[in-house]
């Protein structure tokens, strides 16, 4: 049997809690909605995910530099960006089941798809903001927000960054944080969340470059997607028509991926305009111009964004890279990570626990050189490689009798599950190759 996708959302659920990629949020006390942790992979895949990041958006001609903004946020700046009086979704209520949803994901004319009755309360907005107090007293001037997104952190700063890390325009500001939705129905297992991580890159420029700009990241974000190892076939760029633009945006681009669910958005690329500089210039009445040495004239940069959720990007990687096919007679489980993404590169696999010690030799050497690798003599050689294939491993050592005799292992392939015998002194320069071929 060929290796097909018959990928599905509840496969996913199910190989990422028995492998520990995630568990549901408090599960011992019946879970939190819309929240997760991440076990041992799940952690280690994520780091991948966000050092692949960092590494596409400090690589280029243009400085990127790195900031990390704090996750509460004033009431001032939530104003200053329109959250606090946009950041809203429409709620409806079935008052026969109680059952809530977005009002904006139902045909409010048909019954309630849970209870099957049609009796809706009015559509109101629900703010999707956390809001909590700093210190013992809680009144409106202690009133902070949990951040939904990480932009704002870089904005505010733009002064801080360029004063103190000597940047000039073009340049972009990069972070990595979490940021928090009170989504009104968290869905799609880690699609839509109320905890999650974003990965966003504001790119500041003059107003006339901000097109181009604007096109190169379009083209330099879909390399990435290529870099670690997505099916392009699966990805699109789908460009907003012009109702769906928000009033300051003058353009914006979602990069889509089909889930099996369909085609949704997995990072948003727009050209902001000059909106949010002037807003917190506006409101904070402090002047976040740049001054122009050629012109000798200030202007208010324009901002390009770059923005994905680590953990949508985490499901995404799952999602196509799950495959079942049919090795010795059974179904085999199969994740097709890029080496790059893997979160373990190498198991190195003693054939029988009297050959422990010389294999652990070898496997401690290359885990002291910083390979993220696993040591494994639990079960039959066959168990175990079905058991690294549906964690997505590329590569399993064996040392066998042999090896005692010829200083050699096998080496097994997760894609080709073609085996050939290397020199132990080359186990680490194997690895090399085939992490620099991944990328
Ligand atoms: P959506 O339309 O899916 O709600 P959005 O347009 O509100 O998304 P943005 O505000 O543009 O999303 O956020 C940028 C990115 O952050 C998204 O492309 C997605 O990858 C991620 N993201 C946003 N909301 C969530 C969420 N609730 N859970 C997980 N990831 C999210």
């Amino acid at each position: 049997m060929a290796a097909q996708s018959s990928v599905s959302l509840e496969k996913i659920v199910a190989l990422c809690k028995r492998r520990g990629f995630v568990y549901q949020s408090a599960e011992i006390y019946s879970g939190l909605n819309g929240v997760y942790d991440f076990g041992p992979l799940g952690a280690q895949l994520r780091k991948n995910i966000k050092d692949a990041w960092l590494n596409h958006m400090t690589q280029w001609a243009e400085d990127v530099v790195v900031m990390d903004g704090s996750i509460l946020g004033s009431a001032a700046v939530w104003k200053a960006s329109g959250h606090l009086d946009n950041f809203s979704d429409p709620m409806v209520d079935c008052l026969s089941c109680k059952k809530r949803y977005r009002a904006d994901e139902l045909e409010l004319q048909k019954p309630c798809p849970s209870c099957g009755n049609r009796q809706w309360t009015d559509v109101r907005q629900f703010q999707l903001m956390f809001e909590t107090n700093l210190g013992a007293l809680s009144d409106n001037a202690s009133k902070a927000y949990l951040r939904p997104e990480t932009a704002q952190a870089i904005f505010i700063n733009i002064k801080n960054v360029m004063t103190s890390s000597r940047v000039k325009i073009p340049f972009g500001i990069a972070q990595i944080g979490k940021a928090f939705r009170n989504e009104i129905t968290p869905k799609q297992f880690l699609f839509r969340l109320r905890e999650f991580e974003q990965m966003e890159m504001e790119f500041f420029c003059k107003g006339e470059d901000a097109a181009s700009f604007f096109d190169l990241w379009i083209e330099r974000r879909q390399h990435f997607y290529r870099q670690i190892g997505l099916s392009m076939d699966r990805i699109r760029m789908r460009q907003h028509a012009a109702d769906e633009l928000a009033h300051y945006s003058q353009a914006c681009v979602d990069v889509e991926y089909e889930f099996p669910f369909g085609w949704k958005e997995l990072e948003g690329i727009a050209n902001r305009g000059n909106f949010d500089l002037s807003q917190h210039s506006g409101h904070s009445g402090k002047d976040l111009a740049v001054f122009d040495e050629a012109t000798r004239e200030s202007f208010m940069p324009h901002v390009v964004e770059c923005s994905v959720g680590v953990d949508r990007l985490f499901l995404t990687l799952l999602f196509d890279a799950y495959y079942e096919d049919e090795v010795d007679g059974e179904i085999r489980t199969v994740l097709k990570l890029s080496p790059r993404m893997a979160p373990v590169k190498a198991a190195f696999l003693p054939l029988v626990k009297k050959l422990n010690e010389p294999m652990e030799k070898l496997y401690l050497h290359i885990k002291k050189q910083g390979y993220s690798v696993l040591f494994d003599d639990a079960g039959s050689i066959g168990k175990r490689y079905r058991r690294y294939d549906e964690i997505g491993t590329p590569a399993c050592f064996t040392f066998d009798f042999e090896s005692l005799e010829d200083n050699a292992v096998t080496v097994r392939n997760r894609d080709t599950l073609q085996q050939e015998r290397i020199a132990i002194d080359r186990v680490q320069e194997y690895l090399d190759a085939m992490l620099k071929t991944a990328e």
